[in-house]
């Protein structure tokens, strides 16, 4: 068959440009398996598909978790499978069922051990707004205190719902992912969670990941500063 001399896209009218990954591969006419893509794309099909779930579980929320990832409902058909009960190998905190003040600090803390790039899914009425424990003993939503990225309502959420919370996790990672984690940086995430900003204590902030906050952090104690001098 004769080869064609594939155009320099350059040259292209914008209208004949390609608009997917195999259009372009076609227009280039690439050896078979050979294809091109961003690397931000193919680090975020990596990272989608090899969740690594992190099981905070410490109510009836929990049961159901376990249901997920057993044989019936087989959550490794989403490569989410594999639990770890060691932060340090985990991107993804489940956290399901009531969280109480006593358990927070530890709640923080697995959060921290984690490492980037991380999720948290907040399972079940309970987690994500303390549910019918309205005390002040039971934390009134995680998202107070952790940055949650998918919320499952019901009590307890069936498994299947925590089943479509990870496949729209999925989609989220896929389309809104960086291999920088600048996804990450955004004000919206970042912004100083609701409880500690009316504890009146900044400092008491985990301000590890968060630049905006540490930005915000810093220039407070530079005014600070030069109002005393
Ligand atoms: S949401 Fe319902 S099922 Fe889940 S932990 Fe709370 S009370 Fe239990």
């Amino acid at each position: 068959m004769a080869m064609t001399t594939p155009q320099p896209l350059t040259a292209m009218p914008q209208a004949a440009m390609p608009k997917t990954a195999s259009q372009l591969d076609a227009r280039l006419e690439l050896p078979e398996n050979v294809m091109i893509s961003r690397l931000d794309e193919l680090a975020n099909w990596c990272r989608k598909n090899s969740l690594w779930p992190m099981p905070f579980a410490t109510a009836c929320c929990g049961i159901e978790l376990m249901a997920t990832g057993a044989a019936k409902h087989d959550l490794a058909r989403f490569g989410a499978e594999v639990f770890r009960f060691s932060p340090r190998q985990c991107d993804l905190m489940i956290v399901a069922g009531r969280v109480v003040m006593k358990m927070l600090p530890v709640l923080q803390r697995i959060w921290l051990q984690m490492s980037e790039p991380k999720w948290c899914i907040s399972m079940g009425a309970c987690a994500s707004t303390g549910g019918v424990f309205d005390t002040y003993a039971v934390v009134q939503g995680i998202d107070r205190f952790i940055p949650v990225d998918m919320y499952v309502p019901g009590c307890p959420p069936r498994p299947e719902q925590l089943i479509q919370a990870i496949i729209d996790l999925q989609d989220k990672i896929q389309v809104e992912g960086t291999i920088t984690g600048r996804e990450f940086d955004t004000a919206a995430r970042q912004l100083r969670k609701r409880a500690l900003t009316e504890s009146g204590d900044p400092l008491t902030l985990d301000a590890s990941r968060n630049p905006v906050v540490q930005r915000q952090l810093a220039a407070e104690r530079n005014a600070t500063t030069a109002a005393t001098r």
